[in-house]
């Protein structure tokens, strides 16, 4: 074996190492290296020449083996050889380094920019916040000379001017306005740098979701916009100081933020939300005017680096809305919600799309109605329906919740209402005269120019207003109380009659159920499977069939299924009924074929021929 000395490295190299490959890092996260030349940089640079009366001045940064200029006056290209450079010295001690004459100094004399013709260098160090030296402000010469100390304070100065913009830049896009809080991107950017320090370990992310998205909609609505500003403000301040630092805390959505919590440092996510949830107690007062706070929590422990950064996002807004959903106040994620959460993605994107492409994929059928009194079929329920390409056919059950609470609402209910106008129309030049109702979107109600659109649906269309009534669930009338009776009465004065469906579901009063201008209640079908062996549910629809005739309502009962159900209904006066019992929704041949049957034999004698038959 070769004998001889075994040099084992100083300890100290391997530190300097690190902390050169950490500093590199930190400028890599800056992106500025390789960036086109800026105005707001140049203007630093032209100023030092004039103040210090320099040919030349440079915001130079230290890569790993290059000096490279983000902005120069008087030199030629945009980088130099790193070794032996003044600015890299500069990086290396952190402190400013000025060089009367270049030839007179033995670390430099030798060096580029001594071969090039410079004698005289100052570089003050581009210092960021957490420390990390990227590079120098320097201002060189042509010729020797001198600097006093207050020219090295402007140096400073002059450094740290460029070191705010070059933080600022980074900034712009990260860092929400409304809460001065870094965003959803930064929140991704520091994800992904997690999975370099800390691949295995174990986070837990919180999200804190201030106000269910309807409830902050009407509180807007009567307090204005500047309440979202003032709940996002009051909230930032009281986590923060809750929170003292404990975890990293960001602002993800209008009025969500994202807490990333490291269990190891000591802080369980259990102690932290009991804190918080304390803490958000407090009502806000906004114009004089105390809101409660209604949050919702989501939990999602998980392992750094076993999946892509938006994927920890996307589990805690799931689980956040689990809890807003389920009405309480914080739930843990779990994957079988989360694989509801991906159909509804599924279904929400696909059927954007089918709007897109013009409803192709869409078709309306049509539900009888029979009056009661005479056993005539009155019309329809126009009914939704959406078949796609591989999902197959979705029911309205699944996606109209989905579509209400997007914008999707609007071009769905105008393609609705086209459609089932044109089929009216097309029906009366056939010579069958029949009535459709049609399901209008609790959103829909918020639209400024709702009434003008269908006033020229209608128009378009030649089919009298009469001809058509409008459903509007109970539980969206309450939602938008404050617009709703305003709405009803200017649909009603085109002549076009209103129902409140699923009624008997929303909890609404009877002094506001009179304001409605209303002109029909629709029984939900929920009350009709034990109608006819419940006593209870009979006394309960005998009386809303009362007490809606008292309010001047028509009262059509749905869902019904059977000839029981049936005949009890007509027994207590209930003008109309709808119902497998009559008929399923009918494509439209079929319900054309109904009506003209209809034409000839009525559907009460229809039923007695059936009663007649089972017994
Ligand atoms: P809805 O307006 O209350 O419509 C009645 C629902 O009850 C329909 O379900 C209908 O098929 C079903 N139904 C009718 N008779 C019976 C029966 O005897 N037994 C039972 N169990 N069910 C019966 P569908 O078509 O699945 O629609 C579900 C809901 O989706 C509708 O409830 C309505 O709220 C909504 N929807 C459907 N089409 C539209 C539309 O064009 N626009 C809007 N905004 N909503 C729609
Ligand atoms: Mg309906
Ligand atoms: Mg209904």
């Amino acid at each position: 074996m070769a004998s001889g000395k075994f040099l084992v490295p100083d300890p100290s190299d391997y530190e300097a190492i690190a902390r050169e490959e950490r500093r590199l890092q930190a400028l890599r996260e800056l992106e500025i290296l390789d960036t086109p030349e800026s105005e707001s940089f140049d203007r630093i640079t032209r100023m030092a020449s004039r103040l210090f009366r320099t040919p030349i001045s440079a915001i130079s940064l230290t890569d790993r083996d290059r000096q490279w200029f983000k902005s120069h006056v008087g030199t030629q290209g945009r980088e130099i050889i790193r070794g032996g450079a003044p600015c890299a010295e500069v990086t290396r001690s952190g402190e400013v380094v000025a060089i009367p004459d270049l030839l007179q100094d033995s670390r430099f004399s030798q060096c580029y920019l001594a071969e090039s013709g410079i004698r005289f260098y100052a570089g003050a160090p581009l210092t960021t916040r957490d420390g990390y030296v990227l590079g120098a402000m320097c201002v060189l010469d042509t010729e020797a000379r001198s600097i006093t100390t207050e020219e090295v304070s402007a140096l400073q100065d002059l450094a740290a001017f460029v070191m705010a913009q070059i933080e600022l830049q980074r900034d712009v896009g990260r860092v929400e306005p409304s809460s001065g809080l870094p965003n959803r991107y930064q929140l991704a950017e520091d994800l992904t740098n997690l999975e370099r320090k800390a691949p295995g370990e174990w986070r837990v992310a919180v999200l804190i979701d201030l106000a269910d998205l309807r409830q902050m909609n009407e509180t807007v609505s009567v307090l204005g916009s500047t309440y979202i500003d003032t709940l996002v403000k009051a909230s930032t301040s009281t986590i923060q100081s809750t929170l003292g630092g404990k975890a990293g805390l960001y602002q993800v959505g209008i009025t969500s933020f994202f807490l990333l919590i490291n269990e190891s440092d000591g802080n369980s996510w259990s102690d932290v939300i009991g804190s918080l949830r304390k803490q958000l107690l407090a009502p806000i007062v906004c114009d004089g005017v105390p809101v409660a706070v209604e949050a919702a929590y989501g939990i999602s422990p998980f392992c750094v680096g076993s999946s892509p950064p938006h994927d920890v996002l996307r589990t805690v807004l799931s689980a956040a809305r689990d809890a807003r959903e389920a009405d309480i106040e914080y739930a843990v994620y779990s994957p079988d919600s989360d694989e509801a959460n991906r159909r509804r993605f599924t279904v929400l994107t696909n059927i954007r799309k089918a709007v897109e492409q013009g409803g192709r994929e869409f078709n309306l059928v049509y539900q009888p109605r029979i009056d009661l009194h005479s056993g005539v079929c009155t019309g329809a329920e126009a009914l939704l329906r959406w078949t796609h390409p591989t999902l197959g056919s979705v029911p309205p059950g699944e996606f109209i919740p989905l579509v209400e609470q997007t914008a999707l609402a609007r071009p769905i209910t105008q393609w609705v209402l086209a459609n089932a106008l044109g089929q009216l129309a097309t029906w009366r030049r056939a010579g069958l005269d029949t009535h459709a109702s049609i399901n209008i979107s609790a959103r829909n109600l918020e639209e400024e120019d709702f009434v003008l659109s269908l006033q020229q649906a209608l128009q378009r269309s030649t089919v009298s207003p009469a001809a058509i009534e409008l459903e509007f669930t109970e539980s969206a009338l309450i939602r938008h109380r404050s617009r709703a009776v305003e709405r009803l009465e200017q649909i009603r004065s085109l002549g076009v009659a209103l129902a409140i469906d699923d009624f008997g579901t929303g909890y609404s009063s009877f002094s506001y159920l009179q304001k409605l201008p209303a002109t029909t209640v629709k029984l939900d079908r929920s009350f009709m499977p034990e109608l006819a062996k419940s006593q209870k549910d009979q006394t309960l629809v005998r009386s809303m069939i009362s007490m809606a005739h008292d309010l001047g309502y028509r009262v059509v009962a749905e869902g019904v299924e059977t000839a029981e159900v049936y005949t009890f209904l007509k027994e207590c006066g209930c003008d109309e009924v709808q119902g497998y019992f009559i008929s399923r929704p009918l494509p439209v041949p079929a319900f054309e074929a109904f009506l003209r049957q209809g034409r000839d034999r009525d559907v009460s004698s229809m039923l007695t021929l059936l009663q007649k038959s089972a017994s």
